[in-house]
């Protein structure tokens, strides 16, 4: 499980994160939600232990994560923009973070066999990521992030850039991928269809505060506060 407890963030005198807890079963997949500035990705980074907090605790998986750095948190994480190394072909960019950690070649070549198999990228395995589309540089983007067995993954809007045929795809991909792997998941939207349609549970987030938490059922029909309702509601 994720939970954070107590968080604050603030960046000056603005306050990004204003006492916010959240407590994520193992194996969920949950969406952060909320309007632009709302402190998602903070929360987000909060989490991976690329920002610290200014008070409050994180816990990963029953370990007190608050002071560790990013690399010992065994999570993953995909940010929007994602950066590959362009001079790598996919495979080897799925097999660079096993690399460094010293995984005998066996492994590494098992593994990223695998890893992209899950993600439908076998057959672009010695492509560069610039002769990708973008749908298949986030799919190998996931593939990184996974290829180290996280117990957590992190996505802040893993499909932000894409057109909305694309983005139903791999959103859909991202559930059937979710349930197969069974890794705790958190991404990041600001599309509530998205949310509605893909989280196990969603958190609403909102001027740095948690507006809800519920199943998107629950949302839906019984939401906290004329934000949640306006937020969720029909965007037609
Ligand atoms: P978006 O949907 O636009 O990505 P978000 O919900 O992810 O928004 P955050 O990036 O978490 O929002 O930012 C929350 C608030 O904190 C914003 O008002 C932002 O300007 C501010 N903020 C974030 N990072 C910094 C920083 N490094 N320095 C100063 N302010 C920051
Ligand atoms: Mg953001």
């Amino acid at each position: 499980s994720i939970n954070v407890s107590g968080v604050t963030k603030r960046f000056g005198d603005f306050v990004a994160l204003d006492d916010v807890s959240v407590d994520l079963p193992t194996g969920q997949l949950t969406a952060l939600l909320g309007p632009s500035g709302g402190g998602k990705s903070t929360l987000l980074r909060i989490i991976a232990g690329l920002e610290s907090a200014d008070s409050g605790t994180v816990t990963i998986e029953g370990t007190e994560a608050t002071h560790l750095p990013p690399q010992k948190r065994n999570v993953g994480f995909v940010f929007q923009h994602y950066a590959a190394f362009k001079h790598m072909s996919v495979a080897k960019n799925v097999a660079f973070g096993l690399e460094i950690r010293h995984r005998s070649k066996e492994e590494v070549k098992k593994r990223v066999g695998d890893l992209l198999d899950l993600v439908h990228l076998s057959q672009f395995a010695d492509r560069l990521p610039s002769q990708l589309s973008g749908g298949q540089r986030q799919r190998m983007a996931l593939a990184r992030a996974l290829a180290v067995e996280p117990s957590v993954l992190l996505l802040d809007e893993p499909f932000g850039a894409l057109d909305a045929k694309v983005r139903k795809e791999l959103r859909d991909w991202l559930r059937r991928l979710h349930d197969e792997v069974h890794v705790t998941s958190v991404f990041v939207t600001h599309d509530q269809e998205e949310a509605l349609e893909v989280a196990d549970e969603i958190v609403v987030i909102n001027d740095g505060r948690i507006e809800q938490i519920g199943a998107p059922d629950d949302l839906y029909d019984s939401p906290a506060s004329d934000f949640v309702m306006t937020f969720l509601g029909p965007t037609t």
